[in-house]
């Protein structure tokens, strides 16, 4: 980020495109000792049943403690290991510590796991799904794993084939995003999915304006048509709760809820949450 660079904003500017890339490499080199050095982690932000207000499960969302910047947004650093190919790598070491730190909470309480498309390119992601579950010991009913539409584009039958094995494993598939890709409707047919999260950018403003409402009602019976469950991202406020039980919409994750918190927090956020009422919407922690 230009505002973070000690030299200041006007030569990042002046500099263009040189130190852009310079940027990049440097987050690069970083990254990429971060991930030897064991030193990205998972923060878990909480999946709330809209109707019974009950924490369903959260999803481990990567979190980088950098020694000199704080903690680095993952939309800085995560197109960066796309292009590197260090996504395969922070996708295991996820994919790994969620497993574990889930296995650790309450049967009833699923954790979610974010894949790039290139993690299905590698070609060993069944095998590491099924390795990672069995020396996490979570059963594979509690992995959920999110998907984006990008990913239904390559429209490959290994693709498929990978999704219907995981699956068949019992792990839960869900596409992540929904509205914001370019798939069309009936690429959706073909792929098999347990559920839609529903891009915050629709969740905003839903109160107020007829048009986000129309576009999350669809949807939302798009979903029931598919039978799968909905889940609407980027929930901040009482009346976008309220709407979206109105609709119908079966969960709900936001700041309203909670942000996402390291693993040490979760077994009291799990003991504390008869704190969120549905009635009253109010914050599930304060
Ligand atoms: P996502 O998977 O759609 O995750 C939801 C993002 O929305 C998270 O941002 C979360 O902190 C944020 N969010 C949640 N509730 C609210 C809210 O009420 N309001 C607002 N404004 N934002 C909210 P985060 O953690 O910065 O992650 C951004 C994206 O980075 C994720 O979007 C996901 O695409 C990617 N990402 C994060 N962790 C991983 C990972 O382990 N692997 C991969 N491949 N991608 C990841
Ligand atoms: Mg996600
Ligand atoms: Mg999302
Ligand atoms: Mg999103």
């Amino acid at each position: 980020r230009a505002k973070n660079d000690s030299r200041g904003t006007f030569s990042f500017f002046e500099a263009g495109m040189d130190a852009r890339a310079q940027t990049r490499r440097k987050i690069e080199t970083e990254l990429r000792e971060a991930v030897q050095g064991d030193a990205l982690r998972p923060y878990y932000q909480p999946l709330v049943d809209l109707s019974s207000g009950r924490i369903t499960g959260f999803e481990a969302l990567v979190r980088w403690p950098h020694p000199e910047r704080g903690m680095i947004s993952p939309a800085e650093f995560i197109p960066v290991a796309e292009e590197t190919g260090l996504i395969n790598a922070v996708g295991g070491l996820m994919l790994r510590r969620a497993c574990t730190d889930a296995a650790q909470w309450p049967d009833d309480v699923r954790v979610a796991v974010n894949l790039s498309p290139l993690q299905f390119r590698v070609g060993n992601l069944l095998s590491l799904v099924v390795d990672t579950l069995k020396q996490s010991g979570l059963p594979a009913k509690r992995l959920e794993l999110e998907i984006t539409e990008t990913l239904l584009l390559e429209k490959s039958s290994e693709v498929l084939a990978t999704l219907h094995a995981l699956r068949a494993l019992g792990v839960r598939i869900s596409m992540d995003d929904f509205g914001t890709g370019y798939s069309s409707l009936s690429y959706l047919r073909s792929f098999p999915f347990d559920k839609i999260k529903i891009d915050q950018s629709f969740v905003r403003d839903l109160a107020a304006n007829p048009d986000a409402q129309a576009i999350v009602r669809s949807i939302i019976s798009l979903g029931k048509g598919l039978g799968v469950t909905i889940t609407a991202e980027g929930v901040e406020t009482e009346a976008e709760v309220s709407c979206l039980r109105n609709e119908g919409c079966h969960e709900g994750q936001g700041f309203l809820f909670s942000r996402a918190r390291p693993n040490g927090e979760i077994v009291s956020l799990l003991q504390t949450q008869g704190n969120w009422s549905a009635a009253t919407g109010a914050a599930l922690v304060a």
